[in-house]
């Protein structure tokens, strides 16, 4: 079978040369085991972070040992009394097409209910962090202003629709003509701006006549900075990521925004979904409502093959992904 492995620490942009496709065995399952056929593989900007060799929330990918992120898989054989043959399942499991897991390690996923991809995108990790990161932190109020960067992301295309939903005025800010289309006509966001093409500070100004009380940061950088000076009174911002540095080989630097904060007594906040582990449940729970009323709309860039995951991976730092990257592998 094959499989993906780390082989170098990415200097900046990470590139193909960084990872080797080599052939390895299927193992096969002893007791409280199963083999799971990897059926979609999640990949997502946080992955950057683990190829380097630095302390963080998670421990580093090793060198020369399999990337891991959320698969979606179809236990083929299963030594458990837990799983099925047949049985879907969710997990963190190695860039490989099969995977010999312990009956603890995944967890069956209902794709009756909803088509299994949905649990890596508006159901899974990414749906669940632009809920608690916006509901928890941002706690956004009727009538305020809303805006999220990243927004026709996996994240912050949810983050913009359940403002929508608590009905605040919401602006994204995305990176082509395509997503601010899509996020006005589709998604119903009040106004889109393209950071590419337009000038993001002056674009703010126009959409957001009333300032901005919560900034969803996805980004970083430039179109961060232009947040800043736009902030109301008891402004909160969930820090949730920072894709434009995630390939910068040098700190970044950029204006400071203590006096912007202490001016407005604004909230920023960095988190991590696994903070709200504990009320998964609740978050799943509530956004499959949403889902099933028709409230919630998501979109998946699905790109085929195994072969093409490293692909998949790269591009999202060009922006390719319209709502969640995955790559799918098999057929369930
Ligand atoms: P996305 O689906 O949003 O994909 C990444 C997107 O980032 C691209 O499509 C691209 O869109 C945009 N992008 C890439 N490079 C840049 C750049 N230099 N400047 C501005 N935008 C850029 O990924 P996710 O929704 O999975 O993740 C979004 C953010 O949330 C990331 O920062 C990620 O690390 C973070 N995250 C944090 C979590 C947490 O627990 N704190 C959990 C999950 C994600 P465009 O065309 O608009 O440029």
């Amino acid at each position: 079978q094959k499989q993906i492995k780390l082989i170098n620490r990415p200097k900046g942009t990470p590139t193909k040369d960084d990872f080797k496709m080599i052939s390895g065995p299927i193992e096969s399952a002893s007791d409280g085991e199963v083999v799971v056929k990897t059926v979609y593989i999640s990949v997502d900007p946080y992955l950057r972070g683990r190829m380097n060799d630095t302390k963080s929330y998670i421990p580093p990918f090793a060198l020369n040992e399999m990337i891991t992120s959320g698969v979606i898989g179809q236990v083929i054989q299963s030594n458990s009394s837990l799983f099925d043959k047949g049985d879907v399942v969710l997990g963190a499991l190695p860039w490989q097409e099969y995977s010999v897991v312990k009956e603890n390690a995944v967890r069956k996923i209902d794709h009756q209910m909803a088509p299994a991809s949905a649990y890596l995108s508006v159901l899974g990790m990414t749906g669940l962090t632009a809920y608690f990161g916006l509901l928890d932190i941002g706690k956004p109020k009727e009538g305020e202003t809303v805006v999220v960067s990243g927004a026709a992301g996996a994240v912050g295309s949810i983050v913009g629709q359940i403002a929508k939903l608590k009905g605040a005025h919401v602006v994204g800010i995305a990176g082509s003509e395509e997503k601010v289309k899509y996020l006005i006509d589709e998604l119903r966001f009040d106004a889109a701006i393209n950071y590419k093409t337009q000038n993001v500070a002056q674009a703010l100004r126009e959409a957001c006549p009333n300032g901005i009380d919560v900034y969803f940061e996805n980004v970083g950088g430039e179109i961060s900075d232009a947040i800043f000076p736009l902030l109301n009174n008891f402004a909160r911002i969930p820090v949730c990521g920072a894709i434009s540095s995630y390939n910068n080989e040098q700190a970044d630097v950029g204006p400071r925004v203590q006096g912007y904060l202490i001016k407005t007594s604004s909230l920023m906040q960095g988190f991590t979904v696994g903070n709200y582990s504990a009320r998964f449940g609740e978050g799943a729970k509530e956004l499959a409502t949403w889902l099933k009323e028709g409230k919630l709309k998501y979109e998946e860039t699905i790109t085929e093959g195994f072969d093409h995951t490293i692909d998949a991976f790269l591009d999202l730092f060009n922006g390719a992904n319209l709502g969640k990257a995955i790559v799918k592998v098999a057929d369930i």
